[in-house]
């Protein structure tokens, strides 16, 4: 599946190799808080200092204002790669330049040196040709291995491949053929899980499955536009009114597809709400579909209207317990799950222990895809918020793929050319 050649097909001893990382990780008060990144690096790097190359890692972080803007400085990681390597990761405090070109001379076979963070110059986003050929005059070899960042043509992506023969890293190679081979010949039933903040950002990827997967569920605050367009008064929740008309197309296109063929399309039924995020605010569920809960909660009575709607001051902040239960069930007649978005608000800690309040439709969809009601299919998790989420809760060893890149990801799924990826030399 993977047409590019890698740092298989190539020697490196005695090569000054400019690897480009996506080292784009959360840094909170100079302490990284989450390494899957770097660690997901690690096979690539261990494998060029073993053949004897000479390496030079560069990669960017966040989003920084200038040149001096030391939040957004690579240090730290240079330390936890050291830690990460046991050895010695020199850090040089800019990624071109003297200083740069100094360090990358001296450098000696199996030694390793970090750059400081490519976006420190504007040049690195605009594909800057001078800077990209500054950038390479570094190195004899481009490996790119930043998974992350290669949906955007910038000058360590696109730019750098001009001057230097460029190959993948074994991440890169690991991430495509996966996701590709997913989205090309899955083992069926294939489900899609989709969730998360926005719809603008994953219609594309809800058009490719409505066409490819057997089931696909909704969550998230992206499920709040979807019921809106099905008439629920949502309240407060979160929703995206200039998505409505993309909510309701999609909505047609499922029930199109549901005629046609053996296929579901699966928007919430029930929810968690609340009037304020905020853990010791008291939550309940809200059943607007079948209204079960309330009819067994208050019977020989009649349910109140509220069991049933959202209040006016209440929004949405996770699926509620059918809504979980019937994605679970979906999760066991497939072989393949891919899921991006969490069904809630998971940032929110609890009042005892990690799982927040509204983190149980997630801690749901979890439990049915690591097999606890009996099948375990093949997963393929991604989106930055989602696998955060599952590192935090130490729970990504378990899962069958977890990518290291958000949209990048995103754009693979939907079918589109990766600008970082096809820069890269073909196999021969
Ligand atoms: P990912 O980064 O995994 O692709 P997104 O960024 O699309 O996911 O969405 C994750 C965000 O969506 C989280 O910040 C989460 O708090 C938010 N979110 C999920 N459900 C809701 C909801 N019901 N109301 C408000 N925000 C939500
Ligand atoms: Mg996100």
């Amino acid at each position: 599946m993977f047409t590019k050649q890698t740092i298989r097909d190539i020697d490196v001893h005695g090569k000054v190799v400019l690897l480009r990382a996506d080292y784009n990780v959360p840094i909170e008060k100079g302490k990284i808080t989450d390494d899957y990144r770097i660690k997901q690096s690690l096979p690539t790097i261990e494998y060029l200092l073993g053949r004897g190359a000479k390496l030079i890692i560069c990669s960017h972080l966040g989003r920084p204002t200038g040149p001096n803007d030391t939040a957004n400085s690579l240090f730290p990681v240079a330390k936890r790669l050291k830690e990460l390597l046991k050895r010695d990761v020199e850090f040089v405090p800019d990624c071109v330049g003297d200083r740069a070109e100094k360090a990358a001379a001296k450098l000696q076979n199996g030694e390793v040196l970090l750059l400081e963070n490519l976006r420190f110059h504007a040049e690195e986003e605009k594909n800057d040709e001078a800077f990209a050929k500054q950038l390479a005059s570094l190195a004899d070899v481009f490996v790119q291995d930043g998974f992350g960042v290669v949906h955007r043509a910038h000058a360590s992506t696109e730019g750098v491949t001009h001057f230097l023969p460029s190959v993948a890293g074994l991440l890169l190679e690991k991430e495509v053929d996966t996701i590709t081979n997913v989205m090309h010949k899955p083992d069926r039933p294939l489900a899609a899980i989709i969730g998360g903040a926005k719809i603008a950002d994953k219609i594309d990827i809800l058009h490719r499955f409505i066409e490819l997967a057997d089931f696909v569920a909704i969550g998230g605050a992206m499920a709040n536009t979807f019921l809106v367009a099905e008439g629920i008064d949502v309240a407060q929740s979160l929703y995206d009114k200039a998505d409505l008309p993309v909510a309701k197309d999609i909505l047609r296109k499922a029930r199109a597809e549901a005629k046609k063929r053996r296929f579901i399309f699966a928007i919430p039924r029930d929810g968690v709400v609340a009037h304020k995020v905020d853990k010791s605010v008291p939550t309940r569920i809200v059943d607007w579909s079948a209204h079960v809960i309330a009819d067994i909660e208050n019977y020989p009575h009649r349910p109140p209207t509220r069991a049933s709607h959202i209040l006016w001051q209440e929004m949405i902040l996770d699926i509620g317990p059918f809504s979980g239960s019937f994605i679970a069930g979906g999760v066991q007649l497939a072989n393949t799950v891919v899921w991006n978005g969490t069904m809630g608000v998971t940032e929110t800690d609890g009042l005892q222990g990690p799982v927040g309040p509204y983190a149980h439709g997630t801690e749901l969809v979890i439990e049915a895809l690591l097999g606890q009601f009996g099948h375990k299919p093949f997963t393929v998790v991604g989106g930055g918020d989602t696998v955060g989420y599952i590192e935090n809760r130490g729970l990504v060893p378990y899962f069958g793929h977890v990518s290291t890149g958000g949209g990048a990801s995103l754009e693979l799924m939907a079918g589109r050319k990766l600008p970082g990826v096809e820069a890269l030399q073909d196999k021969k």
